[in-house]
């Protein structure tokens, strides 16, 4: 639940707010998209309310801690075991194989043997149909696969929440569908879902779609029914001024 949550960043003289006291809340267990032009604030919401980043005011509660008055140490355990993360740009170590690339966060928080870990990571990739690739170098593997293997490495720590930051930016549309099929069916397991997105097809597939403009949440869209969802997200949408 995050409350009035504000950023301000200051560039020598200049303060620009770029989160307006926003207000919103995301039930466990649901999938979430975040949309809105170029600059809005999207992916400073996401960094702020994951705790990656400090708000400059406001609250977020998750798992019922307040994120502001956790410590950074408090913060990177909770990140690293309650929390998943995608971005646009994948982040894997260059020299690693992909499996170890996804054991990685399993290593750092050190709560399980490493058989269990690997074991895990066979079954994340199994399921992410990438078995095949676990001892491959980075280079061996194509966008949609290294992103596969990134939600892997999100997976690996049984997260309550997966945040994504336009994690199908830079895939295209079949690979990009790949991820969503991924992602969804991972939501349908319990994991919540956050994503900032700019691509109606994929925030289409979420329960429910916020509009940010200009640093506020304008508006909130709920995807029913089976068919017709993009149309209407998309009406929606140009009914929002995007
Ligand atoms: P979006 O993800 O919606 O494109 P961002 O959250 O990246 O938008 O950025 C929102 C605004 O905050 C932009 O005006 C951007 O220039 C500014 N901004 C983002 N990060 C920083 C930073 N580290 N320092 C100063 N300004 C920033
Ligand atoms: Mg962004």
């Amino acid at each position: 639940k995050a409350e009035d949550v504000s950023k301000v960043y200051q560039v020598k003289q200049n303060k620009n707010t770029v989160l307006k006291n926003v207000s919103f809340s995301i039930k466990k267990g649901e999938f979430i998209s975040v949309m809105g032009p170029s600059g809005s604030g999207k992916s400073t919401l996401l960094y702020n309310v994951s705790g990656m980043d400090r708000m400059s005011g406001g609250s977020v509660v998750f798992n019922d801690k307040k994120i502001e008055s956790l410590s950074e140490k408090e913060l990177a355990a909770m990140r690293l075991g309650e929390m998943g993360f995608i971005f646009q740009q994948i982040h894997l170590l260059k020299n690693l194989s992909i499996i170890d690339n996804i054991i990685v966060p399993a290593y750092q928080k050190n709560t399980e043997s490493r058989k269990d870990i690997n074991r895990k990571a066979e079954e994340l990739m199994e399921r992410a149909g990438i078995a095949s690739l676990a001892d491959h170098d980075i280079t061996q593997a194509s966008g949609g696969q290294l992103q596969r293997a990134a939600v892997c490495r999100a997976l690996i720590n049984n997260p309550d929440i997966i945040f994504g930051d336009e994690p199908t930016g830079a895939l295209n549309s079949s690979s990009a569908a790949e991820i969503m099929d991924l992602l969804s069916e991972i939501n349908r397991d319990g994991t919540t879902v956050m994503l900032v997105t700019h691509d109606v097809k994929v925030a289409s597939r979420s329960s429910r779609v916020l509009f940010m403009k200009d640093g506020m949440i304008m508006g909130e869209h709920i995807n029913n029914g089976d068919n017709g969802r993009e149309e209407r997200l998309s009406g929606w949408l140009t009914q929002q001024g995007f």
